[in-house]
This record gives C-alpha cells, sequence and structure tokens, in this order.
C-alpha cells in the first residue's frame, strides 16, 4: 500500500489516499474514480509533498479508496456500473434467446426494419447488419432496433 497526498482542482482541498500501487493510483485518476471527501470534485491531482507545515496541515483528511479492482465503486451519478453490466448481461441473455428464432437478412437490415415498421412486411425478428447511419436513421424513425450485444457469424461468412 502506499499513500498519496492528494488535492482537487476545484477548492485546492488536501486529502491523504491509500492505493495498492502507484498505477493503482493512476488508473483511478484517469477514471475519476476519486473524489475530494469535502467537495466531491474529482479533479484531483498529487499535492506537492513538501508544504505539510503550517496552519492548513490540520484540516487535512483522511479517506480511503478502493484499489483498481473494485470496480462496483460507484459514481455519485449515474447508474452504477454493476447494475450497467447486469442489465447488458440481461439483454445479452435474452438476445442469444432469441437468435434461433430471428431471421437472418444481412444488409438488408434497415430496408427490411423500415419495410416491417411501415405495414410492408409481416412482423418478424430479424438481424442483420447497419452502418451507423443506417441505424441513426432507424432511430430517427422510432423504430426499435438495438445493437447485438452476442457475437454472430453472418451465415454467408460461416464457411
Ligand atoms: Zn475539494
Amino acid at each position: 500500500m502506499i499513500v498519496f497526498d492528494l488535492c482537487c482542482a476545484a477548492g485546492d482541498h488536501r486529502f491523504e489516499a491509500w492505493f495498492a500501487s502507484s498505477d493503482s493510483f493512476a488508473d483511478q485518476q484517469a477514471r475519476e474514480l476519486i473524489s475530494c471527501p469535502i467537495c466531491g470534485d474529482s479533479a484531483i491531482r498529487k499535492a506537492v509533498m513538501a508544504p505539510r507545515v503550517g496552519a492548513k496541515s490540520n484540516r487535512q483528511v483522511s479517506v480511503t479508496v478502493k484499489p483498481a479492482a473494485g470496480e462496483e465503486q460507484q459514481q455519485a451519478d449515474g447508474p452504477a456500473p454493476e447494475l450497467v453490466r447486469k442489465l447488458i448481461a440481461e439483454i445479452a441473455a435474452k438476445q442469444a434467446e432469441m437468435l434461433p428464432q430471428s431471421r437472418w437478412v444481412g444488409r438488408d437490415f434497415a430496408n427490411a426494419a423500415r419495410a416491417m415498421h411501415e405495414g410492408r412486411a409481416a412482423e418478424d425478428l430479424i438481424h442483420g447488419q447497419a452502418s451507423p447511419e443506417e441505424a441513426e436513421a432507424l432511430r430517427d424513425d422510432g423504430i426499435a432496433a438495438m445493437p447485438l450485444l452476442v457475437p454472430i457469424v453472418p451465415p454467408d461468412l460461416a464457411n
């Protein structure tokens, strides 16, 4: 374990934090997992070690920051990473379940999805390929399409 004197950008608050290693600190700093215990700012840098004397030194606060492995650490805003991971896993599992019933339409995906949406084709479960532009156009038109989270091999490339 290693202790660093840290300092937030917003308020210049000084505090100490423990890390598994210098790399662990750098990683958590880059991912903004460290926040100031006084104001919550996550723009954290190493404080200059020298000025530990004087009136300010008795305002230091000690905090313990989890080592890098503790990815479950929650951010103050946005959903917890664990929840997101769980949701993605659930969606991927559902997609894997649906894939055998789904029809591969390859590059025709955007056309086929639009045709179903407009009632020109029967509702069906399809999967295929779409360019980012096509995917965006579908979304703009309110057509439900979703990136596949399970790896698939296009049937025409399988051999
Ligand atoms: Zn602060």
